[in-house]
């Protein structure tokens, strides 16, 4: 049963809008596409585990997606999926990777063998991060008053163009294919925790609420961490169709120049990119300057007919997004 929905993370939902909203001609767009390609197809791999889980063993299991909490040292840690049962519970791990893949348990590093070459690259250290993740989650559970449930960790390879290659019985343990993944699972299901009940129905539906209560969404400021100034950002409405910038208003309806689409809603994509980049709240003379409105009272209909809450008097007031 799914407790918690798939989300993308504010780091991933700023680069979208930072593609939109940079110029391609800027300096920092480079960068900031490359940044926006790893985390959309880390995104994409979070999502293919969804499909292998709706295959779970029984229905006991819950399951928590994209969790980040804080653990009692002040550390945040961010969960793929986490599956809860009486029993134990399951940290699922995504990696999105595809290739000659080999887990070097004597470095502890993930390579990467290229094709047609000895040259290998470094991906990184997933099993010292799960490792990491599971006594993070520990140090969580007691601090929150659960007993010690215990908790597996699982490395996921999400992409179909992965191969493993030196297996060991250790990493087999540790790692599995997206597509193994319901036999993982009834494996440990079946062999490792049949009995031992750690929680009551109960109580595990307390655990549930009480991890989506503590659940911290990632903030990520997009235009500080690459040092871009929110007045070189393209503004105005843009295109849904072919993505082209400004589109024009005319009684009421945003019209496309390039491409003759028309949308009444159109500004309300412009509004989340503002949200996302610049800040969560707005003034009268920032929206109109943003959207391109004619006259304050054209932008004071759009404020309304958002029904935004809003502090200040009439000239100062600022509405919250
Ligand atoms: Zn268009």
């Amino acid at each position: 049963m799914i407790k918690k929905q798939r989300e993308k993370s504010h780091k991933l939902l700023t680069h979208e809008a930072g593609m939109r909203r940079v110029p391609k001609s800027h300096p920092k767009y480079p960068i900031l596409e490359q940044e926006h390609g790893k985390l959309s197809y880390g995104h994409k791999g979070e999502e293919a585990l969804d499909y292998f889980l709706t295959f779970l063993p029984n229905d006991n299991y819950l399951i928590l997606n994209s969790l980040r909490l804080e653990d009692p040292k002040r550390r945040y840690f961010q969960m793929d999926s986490l599956l809860l049962a009486p029993t134990h519970c399951i940290i699922l791990d995504s990696k999105y990777m595809s290739g000659k893949l080999e887990f070097d348990e004597s470095a502890n590093q993930l390579l990467r063998h290229l094709p047609g070459s000895d040259d290998i690259e470094k991906l990184g250290d997933p099993i010292s991060q799960i490792s990491r993740q599971r006594h993070q989650l520990s140090l969580w559970l007691e601090k929150n008053g659960f007993p010690p449930i215990p908790i597996v960790s699982l490395i996921v390879l999400t992409h179909n163009n992965a191969a493993l290659t030196k297996t060991t019985p250790s990493i087999t343990k540790k790692v599995t294919f997206h597509t193994n993944l319901p036999n993982r699972l009834k494996e440990i299901d079946q062999n490792i925790f049949r009995g031992n009940f750690m929680l009551s129905t109960k109580d595990l539906h307390k655990l549930s609420r009480t991890l989506i209560k503590k659940h911290t969404p990632d903030q990520f400021l997009l235009l500080n961490h690459y040092n871009i100034s929110a007045n070189e950002l393209i503004t105005g409405v843009i295109c849904t169709v072919c993505l082209s910038a400004p589109m024009i208003r005319k009684r009421g309806v945003w019209g496309c120049q390039m491409c003759s689409a028309y949308s009444k809603t159109a500004h309300l994509e412009a509004i989340t990119d503002y949200k996302l980049l610049i800040g969560e709240t707005i003034n009268n003379r920032e929206l109109r300057s943003y959207l391109n409105l004619p006259s304050a009272s054209v932008t004071s209909k759009y404020l309304v007919s958002m029904g935004l809450n809003f502090e200040g008097s009439f000239k100062n007031r600022r509405y919250f997004l």
